[in-house]
């Protein structure tokens, strides 16, 4: 079976250096904010070309804690997309704060600029923030995304979960906005062995805060000047991501050339696939289909030795948590015809070429024959 990603290879690839960082750190007698936890952080914005980044315990509280800095709370409306992650819409309850839905972009799969304007329109006085999403490693429309905010005076938040190292007009994701988010899950474009998450801004303000609340909010040792929670990146993920990181540039790389062997080698009129926009660096975190028999074709493709994963089966708004009817402040149909059509194919740097020619053939055979004839192609 060809896996849909493969958080192993990527650590049977840098083995001996990842091996080395964490005896470094098992070492070093220090195993919650010290060295490591600081030299990432300096790399992490020196590789974003972002101000400062600070290191946290998931790519959700990144989101959370980057609100809560931006002065949103319980009852404010947060402008969104339905077609994300749910850990997105959960750190917008998390902090008391209501969802409130925008429709994505049938071509991108991220944040409708034309949706935004008037779901801007329709929640005036509510919204007190936007929090846009990088989806799959495409970056979204931020220079339209950033004048309607700007335009209502609403504090921009860039969710780069899926997005590590992807630009727009050579300016990396995460620096457009107010504050970038980031998840380090083991599956992502830059992956530790455990949890962890980072924010990137620009304003020192936002730093201090930052730092503060994700330890107690101690402004110094035992000293909470303001609320504060435990999210702290460890030493040991830390160690082993300033080893990732490195290689973030050319593991992307090889996933742009994966996709492009994708493009080239995926024959069948019926299945959509991703585009790319002019001046914008799509990352790839996954390679996304869409098929009219989605089902029939995962299914079938299983048969054949490749896996495939739906991100997401159900939409945010679909799911039985946020389904109530203030969360969405608009009719979403790009959002529900997409999620009845995607398809995450197999992708990871370490793929052979072998693997991706074998998904090639597979899903052009699957696609071109749903109902299982054994015709060549
Ligand atoms: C993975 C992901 C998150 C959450 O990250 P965790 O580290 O799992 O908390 C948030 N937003 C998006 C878009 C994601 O893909």
């Amino acid at each position: 079976m060809i896996p849909q990603s493969s958080p192993v290879s990527a650590y049977l690839a840098r083995r001996n250096e990842i091996d080395a960082a964490i005896r470094r750190v098992l070492a070093s007698g220090r195993y919650i904010l010290g060295d490591e936890v600081r030299q990432f952080e300096v790399e992490f914005a020196a590789a974003h070309r972002a101000i400062w980044a600070t290191g946290v315990a998931s790519g959700t509280d990144a989101v959370e804690l980057a609100l809560r800095v931006l002065g949103v709370g319980p009852g404010d409306g947060v402008l969104t997309v339905s077609h994300t992650a749910v850990a997105t819409v959960a750190a917008i309850a998390r902090v008391g704060a209501v969802p409130l839905f925008v429709d994505v972009d049938r071509e991108r799969y991220t944040m409708s600029p034309g949706s935004l304007h008037d779901a801007l329109g329709r929640t005036a006085g509510r919204a007190k923030a936007v929090v846009a999403v990088h989806l799959y490693g495409q970056p979204a429309d931020m220079p339209e995304i950033l004048a309607l905010a700007r335009a209502h005076a609403l504090p921009v938040v860039e969710d780069c979960a899926q997005a590590h190292g992807a630009s727009l007009g050579g300016r990396r994701v995460g620096t457009w906005g107010d504050l970038g988010t980031f998840s380090f899950y083991p599956t992502k474009n830059l992956g530790a062995f455990g949890d962890g998450g980072a924010v990137v801004g620009a304003d020192e303000r936002h730093l201090d805060a930052l730092r503060a609340m994700r330890e107690y909010g101690w402004e110094s040792r035992y000293v909470s000047r303001q609320f504060g929670v435990n999210s702290r990146l460890d030493e040991l993920q830390a160690a082993v991501l300033r080893v990732r990181l490195a290689a973030l540039d050319d593991d992307n790389r090889r996933r742009r050339l994966i996709a492009d062997r994708y493009d080239e080698g995926i024959r069948a009129d019926s299945i959509i696939k991703p585009r790319r926009f002019p001046g914008a660096e799509h990352v790839f975190h996954q390679y996304v289909i869409q098929a009219p028999q989605r089902d029939h074709l995962q299914k079938a493709l299983a048969d054949h030795g490749v896996a495939t994963l739906v991100h997401y089966p159900k939409a945010v708004h679909q799911q039985p948590a946020y389904d109530g009817e203030s969360f969405r402040p608009v009719a979403l149909p790009n959002t529900e015809g997409v999620v009845s059509r995607v398809l995450s194919l197999p992708m990871f740097p370490e793929m052979t070429l072998e693997q991706v020619e074998a998904v090639c053939a597979a899903v052009t055979r699957c696609a071109r024959y749903p109902d299982g004839a054994s015709g060549r192609s």
